[in-house]
Order: structure tokens, then sequence, then C-alpha cells
């Protein structure tokens, strides 16, 4: 499953963060996820439990960004939705888009104290 992996390297990250600030209770992780990466906000809140639980990170919550697929066009330099994956500037029709967001998948903070 692509949450599974998704979720060890978040953990290994967390885990690293925690080690270097000193401390090991572990309260709310906030992460931004972006639409193409395809993960299920769902199936990596499962995971992020499953993977935590009987460890000290367990009981910590996971707050999921989902970030919008969205692009600007090069030609007309219109930003806009991306739809079904089409992606065609709705104002001049040109072809050549920039992704802006949607391709993200970021720790934003880590709460632990
Ligand atoms: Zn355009």
């Amino acid at each position: 499953m692509h949450e599974m992996s998704i979720t060890k390297s978040m953990l290994e990250i967390i885990k690293d963060e925690m080690d270097k600030s000193k401390v090991s209770q572990l309260r709310s992780v906030r992460i931004k996820v972006g639409e193409l990466t395809a993960v299920e906000p769902d199936a990596l809140r499962f995971c992020f439990e499953a993977s935590t639980k009987n460890t000290p990170l367990e009981g910590a919550s996971l707050e999921i960004e989902e970030v919008p697929l969205k692009g600007k066009c090069r030609r007309c330099g219109n930003k806009f939705r991306i739809e079904a994956f089409v992606s065609r500037c709705p104002e001049c029709g040109g072809a050549d888009i920039e992704k802006i967001s949607g391709t993200e998948l970021d720790i934003v903070s880590i709460e632990a104290e």
C-alpha cells in the first residue's frame, strides 16, 4: 500500500526531529497532501494509527491538509484548478501548463513535548 510506505518515511522524519529536540511525547503532526500524490487521507490516518500503536508515538493526532491540483498557464499566466487531469488552460486553450500545487507531500509541523 502506497500510504504505508509514506507513513514509514514520515515517521522516520518525525522521530529524527524529536530526537534532535529531545522530546518523547508526540502530540500532533500536521501534513500537506497534494491531490496528485493520490494519497487517501483516511488510509493514511489508518496507517499512521497502526504504525504508532504501542510505540511512544501512540495517541498523536494526524491533521491532513488536502491541497488541490492547480496549474498556471505559461502562455497567458492564468491560474486555474486542474480537474480530471485535463491540463489545458480554460482561458486561452494553451497546453503548456506548470503545476503550481497539488504535488506536495510535506510535514508542516510537529507538536511534541
Ligand atoms: Zn492560458
